[in-house]
């Protein structure tokens, strides 16, 4: 459907405009080498563009070009509400429902009568967009991105920094090319992005070769941890507070612990649960191997939601209480988790 809608976005983008762009709430890689990657594409045509993070996001992502341009909406609300009643156009990149971009933020996008444009590859959107790019089969909404820049014409146009942007992101949400939505239409766009300057390796040590000695001993902690439920195909690991604190946690410091329990042999659903003490919840990430679908569980279960195999959630019991609730609920899903 996009497709029948790129002339009358042509056209909008036709003349320099004032254009915001939008990340989820605590973004990821995806969410700013999307934005990042859309705003110096934008660039080139002189509009008028900025990427307003809900809130800040971890120090692996700070490398990204025009990171230093990015605002953030927690911290600097009122520059951010005079950009968002100015913009003629929202692009709503890496999310599917407005409350996702944080609830402050999204009553001030709620208001705003500019023409909203959504890139998005999670499960169930929610309707607000005039302009809806919603494909839940895709790897990252980066290749979104380029798919978007390549039905406007432009796939030529992409430079170098474009290209690093969204090499990040689909890099980062295929973890590293193996997930299934990782397709031969995706390595294709990543060797044309490599092809237009993106530094695939000096990429990948930026993202991933920059841990703190810190974080690797919390990663041992997380380890200790976790749990495994041999005859329901469940592995799950917990870290609280007092644990996090030990470590002296950073924002990204988590980013991957969940995987290390969904790669127990034989394990197809893990979880790992964070407690957050500031926002009194759990923070829950949820990955699974197969037809098991965490998106679904999470909204059963944890008012959350995502993709069939990585999906995000929360909790307003305590740790422990949230990890019991989680062991009741698994026996339902039984028939689901003991299938060969
Ligand atoms: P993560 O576990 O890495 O935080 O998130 C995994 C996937 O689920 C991501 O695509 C993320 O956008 C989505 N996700 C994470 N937390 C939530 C949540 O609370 N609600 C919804 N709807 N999606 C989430
Ligand atoms: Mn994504």
């Amino acid at each position: 459907m996009i497709k029948a809608q790129i002339p009358a976005i042509k056209a909008l983008l036709d003349t320099p405009r004032n254009i915001v762009i939008v990340p989820h709430k605590n973004p990821d890689g995806d969410a700013m080498g999307s934005t990042l990657g859309l705003y110096h594409y934008l660039k080139l045509y002189n509009h008028n563009a900025v990427v307003i993070a809900p809130n800040d996001y971890p120090d692996f992502l700070k490398w990204l070009p025009g990171d230093d341009s990015v605002v953030k909406f927690e911290g600097q609300s009122e520059e951010s509400k005079t950009l968002i009643e100015n913009a003629d156009l929202i692009f709503t990149l890496d999310f599917n429902a407005l409350h996702r971009a944080g609830n402050d933020l999204s009553e001030v996008l709620e208001k705003s009568d500019a023409i909203k444009l959504m890139i998005d590859h999670h499960q169930q959107p929610d309707d607000y967009a005039k302009y809806m790019y919603s494909d839940v089969t895709m790897s990252s909404t980066c290749e979104m991105v380029y798919n978007f820049i390549d039905m406007l014409g432009d796939a030529e146009k992409i430079n170098s920094t474009i290209a690093t942007c969204l090499y990040v992101g689909i890099m980062t949400d295929t973890g590293s090319f193996r997930f299934p939505a990782t397709t031969s239409k995706t390595h294709a766009v990543i060797g044309h992005l490599i092809d237009k300057g993106a530094e695939n390796s000096e990429i990948h040590n930026s993202i991933y070769d920059t841990n703190s000695y810190n974080r690797l001993q919390l990663l041992g902690r997380a380890l200790q941890n976790l749990k495994v439920v041999p005859e329901l195909r469940t592995a799950y690991i917990t870290l609280s507070q007092a644990e996090l604190d030990e470590f002296n946690f950073k924002k990204g410091d988590t980013e991957g612990f969940v995987n290390y329990a969904l790669s127990v042999k034989g394990i197809i659903f893990a979880a790992i649960f964070i407690e957050n003490k500031q926002e009194n919840i759990v923070k829950i990430s949820l990955r699974s191997k197969g037809d098991f679908s965490v998106n679904e569980f999470s909204r059963n279960h944890f008012g959350g939601g995502g993709h069939t195999n990585a999906a995000g959630g929360k909790s307003d019991l305590d740790l422990q209480a949230t990890v019991e609730n989680f062991i009741s609920i698994l026996p339902q899903y039984k028939s689901e988790l003991s299938q060969k």
